[in-house]
């Protein structure tokens, strides 16, 4: 197992992500005997780094987990937990809920605890002196209850910055998106370099983009092997996924890295994956960046911010397409959740179609088609607004 240290512990690369477990589709119940299995494995090949969140498969992930551990001497291992302030839409009791956790965990502390998913609509919630979670949180790492506090981002890098620049000495880590293709498409290589900036530790959640890098389609996937079928080691050929894992094992940086498993044969492959450190040559490099290129179905916006200053509706184009890429790679929430952000006067229905930007950019975007095509994807949702009542419902039920 390749480990990386942070704050004098030894993590294994690999962390296990307990946000997947098979569940039984009729009765909700988690099938425990696999996640046992899976544990067992992992743990044997030295895998130490285990990470839940509170909402996690509608609160069973924190305790199946803890089950499987429960098993194993508690110094054993590393876990991480999540507060979910992006999950309520009024203040509730931080401490009473930071307890439930710790409780279902079977644990007194956290070696590892996150604010979950800080964007630019939850950083509202993170800071608002009323709903006070972070003073909470902090309370509780006073008191020795977390021994290492980070937060998981889903925003972009200028709200990264920022927020670490006013936090700055109270996290220790951040889990951001990271992967080949997100490496670009969710200006992850800016996210990373921007926390490696403020000294703190990287860590990586979606590696395979939920799965899409571990199951390349056949064209992509064809060429990732061509670049073994002239070798002697055409028959070791390594998986899609064990491709996006080696792009990431190449970064310092980074100290953990999330891998949501569900199956044993998932577990053996990225087993192998981390056995040892299997830098990529130049040339495998490149063809991830093709690949990545490849996937993309949304425009080549650079972010140059060339067509901003003419905009008479003074609309933040480049965020605006990044959330339109975004949706075009998979309709998911983050770009709903980033849109939600935004003031009525700022979203892409503002866009009055005068054209000055598309004059102004040297890409030769037609931004008010994007942005009409924009606000229909973002009409259709999902919107997380729709998912915080059920969230909030289980939070009120779980404190009583
Ligand atoms: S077309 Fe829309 S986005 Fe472009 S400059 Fe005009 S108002 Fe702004
Ligand atoms: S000018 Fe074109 S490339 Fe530059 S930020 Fe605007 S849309 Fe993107």
């Amino acid at each position: 197992m390749i480990y990386r240290t942070f704050k004098g512990k030894k993590l294994s690369l690999l962390g296990f992500g307990c946000m997947r477990f098979k569940a039984d589709p009729s009765t909700g119940e988690i099938d425990q005997a696999k996640v046992n299995e899976m544990f067992d494995l992992a743990i044997e090949a030295g895998v130490n780094y285990f990470d839940t969140a509170y909402p996690y498969l509608g609160g069973k992930s924190e305790t199946a987990m803890a089950e499987a551990l429960s098993r194993y001497p508690r110094e054993s291992y590393f876990i991480a937990d999540k507060f979910p302030g992006h999950s309520i839409n009024r203040p509730i009791d931080n401490i009473a809920l930071f307890n439930r956790s710790l409780e279902k965990c079977r644990t007194d502390y956290f070696d590892f605890y996150l604010l979950h998913n800080i964007n630019e609509w939850s950083e509202e919630k993170y800071k608002s002196e009323e709903y006070h979670i972070l003073p909470d949180i902090l309370k509780m790492k006073e008191e020795g209850k977390i021994r290492s506090l980070g937060f998981s981002f889903h925003g972009g890098p200028e709200l990264l910055d920022e927020f670490l620049t006013r936090h700055e000495g109270e996290f220790d880590f951040v889990q951001i998106q990271l992967n080949y293709l997100d490496w670009t498409l969710q200006d992850a290589k800016a996210k990373y370099e921007i926390i490696a900036r403020h000294g703190l530790g990287v860590w990586v959640m979606e590696p395979c983009r939920g799965g899409k890098l571990a199951s390349l389609p056949e064209a992509q996937s064809a060429k990732l092997k061509a670049l073994y079928t002239s070798s002697e080691k055409a028959d070791d050929f390594p998986s899609d996924a064990s491709y996006a894992f080696r792009f990431l094992q190449e970064l310092p940086e980074v100290k953990v890295v999330l891998s949501g498993m569900n199956e044993v044969s998932q577990v053996k492959d990225n087993l192998h994956t981390f056995e040892k450190e299997w830098l990529l040559t130049a040339e495998e490099r490149s063809t991830l960046m093709e690949i990545a290129e490849s996937l993309k179905e949304g425009v080549p916006c650079t972010a140059c911010r060339y067509c901003c200053d003419g905009c008479p509706a003074g609309l933040d184009i480049p965020y605006l397409i990044q959330c339109y890429n975004d949706y075009k790679f998979e309709a998911s929430i983050t770009p709903s959740m980033r849109l939600d952000a935004l003031s009525e006067e700022k979203l892409p229905t503002a866009c009055i179609k005068c054209k000055k930007c598309t004059h102004a950019c040297p890409q030769g975007i037609d931004v008010p088609s994007i942005l009409a095509e924009l606000a229909e994807l973002y009409a259709k949702g999902p919107h997380w607004g729709d998912q915080i009542a059920v969230r909030q419902k289980q939070i009120d039920d779980d404190l009583g």
